[in-house]
C-alpha cells in the first residue's frame, strides 16, 4: 500500500469511505425499485462493484464477496440475459441487508493495529555505516536497529525478533567471534533468522568461516544498497504461495462436485463450468493454471474446446488435462494430440488426482510467469502490461471510476552505462523496480515498458493523486546510493501522468502520459508532468 493516502491511510477516513459507499448502494436500489428502469439498475451495480473494491483494499473479504456477487447477479439482469422477477429483488434485498449489517460491523471494528515496518538489526561499532544503511534502507520502508554490542543486541533480540540481523564483525573480534555469535543467536531465535555478514576482507578462510556458520549472506564493504535491498526482499517471510487456479469442466454436477471437493480440500481454488461453451468466457475473466476437462458432454467435447483454447495464442500455455472415463488408448492419444497435456482416468484416486494436477499447474504457473514477466526485472513485461492497461480501463468504464497511467524514463541513462558500465545499468534497473514494487500498492501494476522505461497503472488514482505518489518514490530514487565501480553514484528518472476519464481511452492514455514524460525531459528532467485532457 502506499505510504500516502490514495487508498485512504486513516483508518476513519477509509471506514467513513466505506459507509458512504453502502449508503450509496441502498439509495441507488430504492430508485431502482421505485423507477424500475434498467439505467438505475446498472447504477446500482456500479455501485456495487465500487463497493466490493473498497472492500477488498481493506482486506474485508466478505463484504467484497457479497457486493461481488450482487454486482454479478445484477449483471444478468442488466445485459437482458435474465428477467427481473420478484425472486430477484427479494433476494437483492435479503443480500443488501447481510452487507448492511456486515459494513455496520466493520465500522465498529477496532482499527488494526498498524503494521510494524520490517526491522533489520545491525550489529556494528561503526556510527557511520549505521547512519548510511539506515538511511539507505528507509527509502525502502525498512526500519534499522543500530546496536554496538552484543549485550545491547541481545536485548534487543528479547524485544522483538528482527526481520534479519547484519553483522560487522571488524571491530568485534574478527570471524571467529561471528562464528560463536551466529550459533548463540540461532540458539536464540531458532536457524530461520537470516544473517548477514559485512565485512573487507575477501579471503577465502573468512569465507570458509562465514560459510561454516551458516550466514545467509556474505556482504564486501563498501556496502551495495541495490544488493542489501535485494537479499532483504529475499528474506521476506514466506508469502503464502497462491493456491493453485483450477477450472473443471464437466457436465455431471455429481462428478464436479467430486472433483471441485477433492482439489480444494488439497488447497487449491477451483472455478466449475458446467457448460463447454463458457469456458472461453471465464478465460478471459480470471486467470487460470490449468483446465481440467470432461471428455462427452453435450455441445463440445473435451478434444474440440482443447482446439477452440490452442486457436487463442493467450491461452496456448495452459495446460489442458482430460479426466474420463475413455479407457481406450487410441481415443486418448487422440485428444491428447489436440493440445491435451495428459489424460486421467475415471474413477480416479484422490491423491492420484490432487498430485497430476499438481505438477502440471506447477509447471503451467511457471510458463505462463516466463510469458508475462520480464527477465531482469520480475515486472509485467510490455505486452501484458499493454493488457493490463486495457482491462483496467475497462474496469473503470463499468465502474465509473478512475486510473491513472504513468510512464517513467530514466534520465540521461545512456551516460550511466557508458560510465559506470552496463552491469550497473542493469542493477540500477532493478533497484526501481524493488523500489516500484515496495512502494506501491498491490492493487497498481508495474511493468517494464522497454529498456530504461517503465509503466505504472494505477487503478482509483486520479492525475493529481498519482503524482503525489508517483513523486515520493521520485524524491526517494534520487536519494539513493548505487553501486559503481569506482564508488556510489546517484540516477534520477522523469514520468508522465494521464488519467482516464480525462483521456477516453488506453491509446489516449499511453499517448498523453508518453507526452508528458516528454515534457518532464524537457522541464530539465528529474520531474513530474500530468498529461492534458484529451476527451471530446
Ligand atoms: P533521457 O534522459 O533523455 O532519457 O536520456 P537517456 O540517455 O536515458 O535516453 P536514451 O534513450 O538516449 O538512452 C537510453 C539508454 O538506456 C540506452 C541504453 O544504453 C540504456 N538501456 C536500455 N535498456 C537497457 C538495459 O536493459 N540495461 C542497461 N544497462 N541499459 C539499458
Ligand atoms: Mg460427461
Ligand atoms: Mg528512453
Ligand atoms: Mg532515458
Amino acid at each position: 500500500m502506499h505510504d500516502g493516502d490514495v487508498v485512504g491511510a486513516e483508518p476513519e477516513v477509509v471506514q467513513a469511505r466505506l459507509d458512504n459507499q453502502c449508503q450509496v448502494l441502498q439509495e441507488a436500489w430504492q430508485t431502482h425499485l421505485t423507477d424500475g428502469r434498467p439505467a438505475s439498475l446498472d447504477r446500482f451495480r456500479g455501485a456495487a462493484a465500487t463497493l466490493s473494491v473498497m472492500a477488498k483494499e481493506q482486506e474485508l473479504a466478505r463484504i467484497s464477496e457479497l457486493a461481488l456477487m450482487l454486482e454479478v447477479m445484477c449483471g444478468a439482469v442488466v445485459e437482458g440475459e435474465e428477467p427481473v422477477t420478484e425472486e430477484f429483488q427479494d433476494t437483492i434485498t435479503h443480500y443488501l441487508r447481510s452487507l448492511g449489517a456486515q459494513c455496520r460491523q466493520a465500522m465498529y471494528r477496532p482499527a488494526p493495529p498498524p503494521q510494524p515496518a520490517a526491522q533489520v538489526l545491525a550489529l556494528t561499532d561503526s556510527q557511520a555505516l549505521a547512519d548510511d544503511v539506515e538511511q539507505q534502507l528507509g527509502h525502502f520502508g525498512y526500519e534499522l536497529i543500530h546496536v554496538a554490542s552484543t549485550a545491547e543486541m541481545e536485548q534487543c533480540l528479547r524485544r522483538t525478533p528482527p526481520r534479519v540481523v547484519m553483522l560487522d564483525p571488524e571491530r568485534l573480534g574478527g570471524p571467529d567471534v561471528v562464528i560463536d555469535l551466529a550459533d548463540r543467536l540461532r540458539e536464540q531465535l531458532g536457524g530461520e533468522l537470516p544473517i548477514l555478514l559485512v565485512t573487507d576482507s575477501p579471503s577465502m578462510e573468512t569465507r570458509l568461516a562465514a560459510a561454516r556458520a551458516g550466514l545467509a549472506a556474505y556482504l564486501l564493504k563498501p556496502v551495495s544498497f541495490d544488493e542489501l535491498v535485494d537479499l532483504l526482499a529475499l528474506f521476506q517471510p514466506d508469502r503464502q504461495p497462491e493456491p493453485y487456479r483450477i477450472l473443471v469442466v464437466e457436465d455431471s454436477p455429481t462428478q464436479a462436485r467430486y472433483i471441485s471437493t477433492v482439489l480444494e480440500r488439497a488447497g487449491m481454488s477451483v472455478t466449475v463450468v458446467g457448460n463447454p461453451m463458457e469456458v472461453l468466457e471465464v478465460l478471459e475473466a480470471r486467470n487460470v493454471d490449468l483446465i481440467l476437462t470432461d471428455m462427452y458432454m453435450p455441445d463440445c467435447t473435451g478434444y474440440e474446446l482443447a482446439s477452440v483454447i490452442r486457436q487463442i495464442p493467450r491461452h496456448a500455455s495452459i495446460p489442458i488435462v482430460y479426466l474420463s472415463g475413455e479407457t481406450k488408448l487410441e481415443r486418448q492419444l487422440r485428444a491428447m494430440s489436440r493440445g491435451g497435456d495428459d489424460f486421467l482416468t475415471k474413477p480416479i484416486e484422490p491423491d492420484h488426482l490432487v498430485q497430476a494436477i499438481s505438477i502440471r499447474a506447477e509447471r503451467g504457473r511457471m510458463l505462463r510467469g516466463m510469458m508475462v514477466t520480464d527477465g531482469l526485472t520480475g515486472l509485467l513485461n510490455h505486452t501484458r502490461l499493454k493488457e493490463e492497461l486495457e482491462a483496467e480501463v475497462a474496469r473503470a468504464q463499468r465502474r465509473s471510476s478512475t486510473v491513472s497511467f504513468a510512464m517513467i524514463d530514466l534520465d540521461y541513462f545512456k551516460g550511466v552505462n557508458d560510465t559506470f558500465g552496463h552491469a550497473a545499468g542493469d542493477r540500477v534497473l532493478k533497484t526501481l523496480a524493488g523500489l516500484l514494487r515496495q512502494r506501491l500498492r498491490r492493487t497498481d501494476s508495474i511493468g517494464r515498458y522497454g529498456g530504461e522505461e517503465f509503466g505504472v497503472i494505477l487503478p482509483d488514482a486520479d492525475v493529481e493523486e498519482a503524482i503525489k505518489v508517483l513523486d515520493r518514490i521520485r524524491q526517494r530514487f534520487a536519494d539513493i546510493r548505487h553501486a559503481g565501480p569506482e564508488g556510489p553514484f546517484r540516477v534520477t528518472f522523469s514520468a508522465g501522468v494521464a488519467s482516464y476519464p480525462d483521456c477516453s481511452d488506453a491509446t489516449q492514455l499511453t499517448m498523453e502520459a508518453d507526452m508528458a514524460l516528454y515534457a518532464a525531459k524537457r522541464a530539465g528532467r528529474n520531474a513530474i508532468r500530468a498529461g492534458r485532457p484529451s476527451r471530446g
